[in-house]
């Protein structure tokens, strides 16, 4: 493709964004580009303002390029600019202020939005969401002061928080509606761990249990769960999930179904348009369906991903969904993609939390996941990417190299 003169833009300056706009020079696009956020800041990543920059161990805000990246590459940088509607048969954007931008390509990279809690009460001072770099500064200047927290949801989200306000001093309840934290991701066996670890540092977990509503005279001062229990708090901070930013897509005319319908390639239904990120909903090669990935590595890698794509060069993304979390001295990274599976078996030392979970499925590794046992997960991935039959007994055995398990299924018993 002669992309020479044509303008690209990038809707949503976050992660996905921001490594877009840096492959599409690397890789040699001359035309204009436009890189359009409507957060104030430029591009930055958000694993931090759950983990060291809540706690303030670090004022540096965790951007994703040095200042002058964007002006040296030649990319026009828009931040504090809210695009409101696309007219795709036109090529044209809508942004507030009643302007309009054209565009020859589009990536939509805008990324999700915490889940809204419903009840009564919720909008009252001191109940806070996690999703910006001010948010993370607002719940920051709270745990600092060792104020009492309430957190709802034991996602990944509340239990960083919860981590973090702990090691920062604050005294903790963390409410779950299901019967352990991270469950629907991990299951029992490594939600039983998470939920120990919170134990240990003095979390007060409370299972089972949904808010009915949040008191309080001018701030929130209690909450009361569907239990009828009153739980005194001085804030609250609130993960329950996030949900994909599709508002100012759903009229355009592009296919919506948990976030933005993309092909292997990150094309969406309309010609010329494409989606990376928290977004995008992709069809993945390997899995033979669409994944909607809200994390990190995502963001990192098909952002670059469907900037190749842009520029017509022959893109098929098939990364193995990868995450970490930090939570307290416990750091993990997960690999793989699980809804069912028929166990979890484990190699290392699990009350030491020093261990790699795998989870298994027709004898074959689904997903497996490190605690403080490092350099495995892409030996774990490849497990995964295989989907071969693996023997059980040589898979939980530390002494048996994880590279020795690929290429082994006539081996299996
Ligand atoms: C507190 C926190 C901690 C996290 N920790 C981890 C972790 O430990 N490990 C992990 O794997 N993942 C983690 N994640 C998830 C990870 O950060 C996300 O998956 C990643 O940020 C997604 O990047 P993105 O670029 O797709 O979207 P986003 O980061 O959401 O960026 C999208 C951007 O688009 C902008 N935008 C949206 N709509 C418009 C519009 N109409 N006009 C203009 N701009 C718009 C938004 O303002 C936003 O800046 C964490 C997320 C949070 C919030």
């Amino acid at each position: 493709m002669n992309a020479h003169g044509q303008t690209f833009v990038i809707v949503g300056a976050g992660l996905a964004g921001a490594k877009a706009a840096e492959t599409l020079r690397e890789e040699g696009f001359d035309g204009r580009l436009i890189l359009i956020g409507e957060e104030p800041e430029r591009p930055y990543e958000r694993p931090p303002l759950s983990k060291e920059y809540l706690r303030a161990e670090t004022e540096q805000k965790p951007f994703v390029h040095e200042r002058g990246f964007y002006a040296e590459n030649d990319i026009e940088l828009w931040t504090s600019t809210r695009v409101t509607g696309i007219e795709p048969g036109l090529n044209e954007l809508l942004l507030e202020g009643d302007r309009r931008q054209g565009f020859d390509r589009l990536l939509l990279t805008t990324g999700a939005v915490p889940r809204r809690l419903d009840v009564p009460g919720a909008n009252l001072d001191g109940v806070h969401y996690l999703r910006t770099v001010g948010d993370s500064e607002r719940i920051a200047r709270r745990i600092s002061s060792g104020e009492r927290l309430a957190v709802v949801g034991s996602g990944w989200i509340g239990a960083e928080v919860a981590a973090s306000a702990r090691q920062k001093g604050s005294e903790v309840t963390m409410l779950e509606m299901s019967s352990l934290p991270l469950e629907r991701v991990l299951g029992p066996e490594v939600g039983t761990i998470y939920r120990d670890i919170h134990r240990d540092h003095g979390v007060e977990f409370i299972p089972e249990t949904t808010v009915e509503r949040f008191e309080g005279s001018d701030a929130v001062e209690r909450v009361i769960t569907s239990a009828g229990a009153e739980i005194e708090t001085s804030f609250v901070v609130v993960g329950i999930g996030v949900m994909p930013r599709v508002g100012l897509l759903e009229t355009a005319g592009l296919r919506v179904d948990n976030g933005i319908l993309v092909d292997e390639s990150l094309q969406t239904s309309l010609p010329g348009v494409y989606a990376a990120g928290d977004i995008a909903n992709a069809r993945h090669p390997l899995y033979e369906r669409h994944l909607r990935i809200e994390h990190w590595a995502n963001a990192l890698n098909q952002g670059p991903a469907a900037a190749r794509s842009m520029l017509d060069h022959e893109v098929s993304y098939d990364e193995i969904p990868y995450f970490f979390s930090d939570q307290y001295e416990t750091g993990m990274e997960y690999g793989g993609y699980a809804l069912d599976w028929d166990e979890v078996v484990f190699r290392g030392d699990v009350a030491a939390r020093e261990f790699i979970a795998f989870w298994l499925q027709d004898e074959r590794v689904v997903a497996g996941m490190n605690m403080n046992v490092w350099d495995v997960n892409e030996q774990v991935r490849d497990l995964i990417r295989s989907e071969e039959r693996v023997d059980r007994r040589r898979l939980i055995d530390p002494d048996v190299a994880l590279e020795e398990l690929v290429g082994q299924e006539a081996g299996c018993s």
